[in-house]
């Protein structure tokens, strides 16, 4: 009832598209009843959660904020979703996004954007901007979002809270909608690091429907988080230095390395040399595997479908598609069209697919030499809303921090740091090798 009654003080934040009011108060009065009767109940009993609108919750709208998608209701629950309510979890709703998990910022979204809490005038990060804001605002404890190439840890950045992208691999995508399945990781927000080793620790784990997810013992991750050693820390030297991080926010990295350092860890600068290759290569790769992902909205199978009689099926796919699907993601899918076509794949595909291998060699190399990478999440604080919307490759260039770890498959978490003169939050980005999340969340803790 408290986070349904916050959940409803804080509709101008725009941050939930739908509150399942009558199913979550349902699930606490039976939880309610099997603890007075001393009945056992799941590891994350009562706790509540909120979506993000690109996971699939059966009988439950999903529309991963598109209006292609407008209606439609899941017929079968993502495993992570499966996993929670067995774990006794109360799923509180559905949560804003940018459409189809494209954007930095939530404006992509059919729905309107989300506000940050902090300052209604900026933006909230995206793309999972609604989980995010869900859990900064305190509407819910916990929630999902996907991270393709930093729409978990940016927005939890803006909003000065905990964002974990795990391991590729780790957490089934089963019942997760597409945007780039080669790099697409379902994340989770929260206030603190205990609350995300809890939901990483019933969510992650070997699935029989996602071939993709790692057979890999799941360790004790409460257990972890024990500090008891220092560690040996590596930073980026260009990422550092790059031109376009906020001269302030350097300088409280400066400050946060001298910490590390007083309290007994290593922190050394080392060279990475790929950095500016890394957004284009992002950008055609996920651009060229989500133009063949959305070819299945197609107006037939599921959601919007145009009303204009008179078509042929071509034109009948091309109406549906161009009413149902917005700028930036019809943008992706010509872009990503481009990249792949003959003539032209060598030249763009091939090449990033090139990059991608050296980025995944380097940092391997650097990861095996160190415990973990530290650098920013962000290049700046949180946006004005409006702000970068007319310009898509400024937009995209503010993703240089984070689409590193989806190009390499590691797992990076974004934890709170300091607070700009702005009054906005930033936070600082740990790196750890795959399948590591047990370090990179006793790091994050320690860190905290
Ligand atoms: N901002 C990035 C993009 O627009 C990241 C999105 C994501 O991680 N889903 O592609």
């Amino acid at each position: 009832r408290y986070y349904l009654q916050r959940i409803a003080q804080s509709s101008h934040l725009n941050a939930f598209l739908e509150v399942y009011e009558k199913e979550a108060l349902e699930k606490a009065a039976e939880l309610d009843a099997r603890i007075r009767k001393g009945e056992p109940v799941g590891p994350l009993a009562g706790v509540v959660v909120g979506n993000k609108d690109v996971i699939c919750y059966k009988g439950h709208k999903v529309s991963a904020a598109s209006r292609i998608l407008e209606g439609f209701t899941s017929l079968y629950s993502a495993t992570a979703i499966e996993r929670l309510l067995a774990a006794d979890a109360i799923i509180i709703g559905s949560l804003n996004c940018d459409e189809f998990a494209m954007g930095s910022t939530n404006e992509n979204s059919s729905y309107g954007p989300v506000l940050n809490a902090l300052d209604n005038s900026r933006v909230p990060g995206g793309s999972s901007g609604g989980s995010a804001v869900a859990v900064q605002a305190g509407l819910c404890q916990v929630s999902l979002g996907s991270d393709t190439g930093g729409s978990v840890r940016q927005p939890a950045d803006f909003c000065g809270i905990v964002g974990l992208k795990p391991t590729y691999g780790r957490i089934s995508r089963y019942g997760l909608i597409a945007y780039a399945s080669s790099f697409d990781q379902i994340g989770i927000f929260g206030r603190n690091i205990a609350d995300v080793a809890s939901v990483l620790q019933v969510i992650a784990g070997p699935d029989e429907y996602d071939s993709t997810v790692a057979q890999k013992e799941i360790p004790d991750y409460q257990a972890a988080l024990v500090h008891n050693k220092t560690y040996k820390f590596a930073y980026l030297k260009d990422a550092l230095h790059h031109e376009g991080l906020d001269a302030e926010m350097r300088e409280g990295f400066s400050g946060f390395f001298e910490e590390l350092e007083a309290a007994g860890n290593t922190v050394t600068a080392t060279d990475f040399a790929y950095l500016d290759y890394i957004v284009p290569a992002y950008y055609v790769l996920t651009t060229a595997e989500a133009s063949s992902n959305l070819s299945r909205f197609d107006g037939v199978k599921y959601g919007h479908r145009t009303t204009q009689k008179d078509l042929d099926l071509t034109d009948f796919y091309k109406k549906s598609r161009s009413e149902g699907f917005g700028k930036e993601v019809k943008r992706r899918i010509l872009l990503g069209t481009f990249v792949l076509s003959a003539g032209y794949y060598d030249a763009y595909y091939t090449k990033a697919q090139q990059v991608r291998r050296l980025v995944v060699d380097k940092l391997s190399q650097i990861l095996s030499e160190y415990d973990a990478i530290l650098m920013p999440t962000v290049p700046s604080t949180a946006f004005k809303i409006g702000e970068k919307t007319e310009d898509p490759i400024a937009m995209y260039l503010a993703d240089i921090y984070t689409v590193l770890a989806n190009l390499a498959g590691v797992p990076a978490i974004s934890v709170p740091l300091r607070r700009h003169s702005n009054g906005m939050p930033f936070g600082v980005q740990i790196i750890t090798k795959q399948f590591d999340e047990a370090s990179l969340l006793n790091i994050a803790d320690h860190v905290m």
